[in-house]
């Protein structure tokens, strides 16, 4: 598994340093701002999640050293080994796909589940929630196979048996995951096609739900994200490749 491969090398060849994470943090960090300040946003309405995918529970020190918050894990397994370590160190959110029989591990454990992606799921989570769970809906915008995510066209049916969760089941907005391009100003349409979803569903939902978070943008297309409207960013890669960060694509 590529993940895995990742961690390998990240934490056999060179180690994991809080001075080059902090470094490239404050490089994501000013990358943010600016595309904020293009796009006419204020820089604190983007959050910026770190992706724990890359770091096995040891190296997650070096993150929270690096003055990292908020986290995103894939997997249940590891979000607990994880967590019995570093469980108060971050804000943790879950960004992987859920198997229903999976929601009982994690759905204490983390701020949000931003990876909902069919009724099924949602019912398992309003079953297994002892307090009202906060979930994204991930849309798969692109209709790219081999993705996981909604189509726009079934997001709504996902709405109304959350509402019927009897708050159970908290929809705070959207995530999505852009196909990989060459140049990321080729997956603007997605981050600006779900802003309009959310656009389209805020005002009929506002009594149920706020739907204000947009969670778009990875390593290779965050800047794009933020200038069309992205709450959360989450990032990975550019954080730990080796040498120099490739110089961010031209939006
Ligand atoms: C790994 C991952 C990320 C981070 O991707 P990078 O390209 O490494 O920045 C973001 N979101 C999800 C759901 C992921 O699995």
């Amino acid at each position: 598994m590529r993940h895995r491969e990742a961690v390998g090398w990240w934490g056999n060849v060179i180690g994991v340093s809080s001075d080059l994470l902090r470094e490239r943090l404050h490089g994501v960090g000013e990358e943010i701002a600016r595309a904020s300040e293009r796009s006419g946003r204020r820089t604190e309405e983007v959050k910026l999640l770190v992706a724990s995918k890359y770091y096995d529970a040891d190296q997650m020190k070096a993150l929270k050293e690096a003055g990292v918050k908020l986290v995103g894990e894939n997997r249940a397994e590891e979000l607990s080994e994880k967590q019995a370590r570093f469980g108060a160190d971050f804000e943790w959110h879950f960004i992987g796909h859920l198997q229903r029989r999976k929601v009982k591990d994690v759905i204490s454990h983390v701020e949000n589940i931003q990876s909902v992606d069919s009724i099924r799921l949602v019912k398992e989570i309003a079953k297994r929630a002892e307090n009202p769970a906060k979930v994204l809906l991930q849309v798969n915008v692109s209709g790219e196979e081999a993705k996981y995510g909604v189509a726009e066209a079934e997001v709504e049916e996902l709405l109304e048996a959350a509402a019927g969760t009897g708050g159970k089941v908290d929809v705070a907005g959207f995530m999505t995951i852009a196909p990989a391009v060459e140049r990321a100003s080729d997956v603007r349409y997605v981050f600006a096609r779900l802003r309009e979803v959310r656009e389209r569903l805020r005002q009929s939902w506002s009594p149920h739900f706020d739907l204000s978070e947009l969670s778009m943008g990875m390593s290779s297309d965050y800047a794009v994200a933020v200038e069309e409207g992205s709450t959360i960013v989450r990032i990975g890669r550019v954080l730990i490749e080796e040498g120099e960060p490739a110089v961010r694509r031209r939006t």
